[in-house]
């Protein structure tokens, strides 16, 4: 019975507002009409009805006409560097001419092939090889952002970044990692004390942390610091970090650059261009040759640049130290990564080359290792050393952003292989 009073009350209410709708509009004209259809003709030239005509007149612009595509976008697919590396561990266990050959990059650019073999003396330069796993430009996942240090003792000290974008090619050069002396069929060549990252003449070179240009120019003595063999170095940034290390400063080297583009004595921020990635000095194709320095910047101060430069989002480190069966550190021993879930190889590297005298690499003051393997996917990986026939290997869990360290010695002493000395006094 309520609902008809509503009623009647919501026609009145809305009766009401129309009665004063109706009032307070606008008188409509019969004939007028309300919206304007067609331009009112005139004679001046430059009314818009005139230049709408003619087409925006004989002196302006025609208006741009944009495609729009008729198939369905797809987006490019590009293969991960996880991916593209693996190699079947057979075909490494193979050895000798069946290893996998290594495909050159980016013939366009650098057409002079990779050098087949350079013969050393005693007092040769450092030589290096254009030669790279992978093309520039593959899809990376961006970096972890440093400082980070995720280990629960505090052990990690990725503290830098990577001295080139992230889709340039800045893996270290497998062959010729931080210690070793080089490929087995090419070796001896001098005992490498940073990392390079082959990429094309002209890559940015980016500053890897905050701090002080102490260096900018060929590679001189500086007061205080010293290359080896400076004017192997070609251009050369040091930078000396605005933070230090267990109270140690820390230095930052480049080299190879085809231009410095900041001066000595000025201040950079971390990912600033330094310069331009180039083949100056003593090199056989264009990269950069990335140090890291502690506690000095002699060439005697340099430690592994890999477990200083922050992994990639789901990526961590190996390191770990290869000893002889009697104790004591293994040389020049090949170090095989595979992929536990897949069987395949994931990388490869060798341990340190020491020589017991000033020059020689360091171990990392946290790890004391004597191999060190970047870039690897999370997971669980084999790692396999063969020290003179003795078989050994462990297994180890990659986490992401983390280093994960082991201890291989196989059970039987090895006989030790002779080192040759050739680095320069
Ligand atoms: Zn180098």
């Amino acid at each position: 019975m309520q609902r008809i009073p509503a009623l009647l009350l919501l026609v009145l209410v809305a009766g009401g507002f129309a009665a004063v709708l109706l009032v307070n509009s606008p008188p409509i004209t019969e004939g007028q009409p309300v919206i304007p259809t067609q331009a009112v003709p005139t004679d001046d030239p430059n009314a818009w009805q005139n230049i709408l005509r003619e087409g925006f007149g004989a002196n302006s612009t025609a208006l741009p006409t944009i495609a729009i595509p008729t198939e369905q976008f797809a987006p490019p697919t590009l293969p991960t560097r996880s991916d593209s590396n693996l190699v079947p561990l057979s075909a490494l266990e193979a050895g000798g001419e069946n290893r996998p050959t290594i495909t050159p990059f980016n013939a366009a650019v650098t057409p002079t092939p990779p050098p087949p073999t350079v013969a050393l003396v005693a007092s040769a330069p450092p030589v290096t090889v254009q030669v790279v796993t992978r093309a520039p430009n593959e899809w990376n996942p961006p970096p972890l952002v440093p400082p980070l240090s995720r280990d629960p003792l505090g052990r990690d000290h990725y503290w830098f970044q990577r001295p080139v974008d992230s889709n340039a090619n800045n893996a270290g050069l497998f062959y010729y990692p931080y210690g070793s002396d080089g490929p087995q069929q090419e070796s001896p060549w001098r005992i490498h004390h940073g990392i390079d990252m082959p990429n094309p003449v002209g890559q940015p070179v980016r500053s890897a942390g905050s701090g002080r240009v102490i260096w900018a120019a060929e590679g001189l003595r500086v007061t205080g610091c010293a290359f080896q063999s400076s004017p192997s170095y070609g251009n050369v940034v040091l930078i000396e970090h605005d933070f230090g290390y267990r109270s140690q400063p820390l230095y930052t080297l480049y080299a190879h650059l085809s231009a410095i583009l900041i001066q000595q004595g000025s201040y950079v921020q971390a990912g600033d261009v330094i310069g331009l990635v180039g083949e100056t000095g003593q090199v056989s194709g264009p990269h950069v040759h990335f140090e890291i320095r502690l506690d000095g910047c002699h060439y005697g101060d340099t430690y592994n640049p890999v477990l200083w430069m922050v992994p990639y989002v789901g990526h961590g480190v190996i390191a770990g130290r290869v000893t002889d069966g009697t104790g004591n550190l293994a040389n020049d021993v090949d170090v095989t990564i595979r992929n536990w879930g897949t069987g395949l190889v994931h990388d490869t590297t060798s341990t340190y080359v020491l020589l017991d005298n000033e020059l020689d690499v360091n171990h990392d003051p946290v790890w004391g290792e004597n191999f060190v393997v970047g870039d690897v996917p999370v997971g669980r990986y084999e790692v396999i050393v063969n020290i003179n026939g003795e078989r050994a290997s462990k297994f180890v869990d990659v986490l992401e952003g983390t280093t994960s360290f082991i201890e291989i010695e196989p059970e039987r002493p090895a006989t030790p292989l002779p080192v040759e000395d050739d680095t320069e006094s």
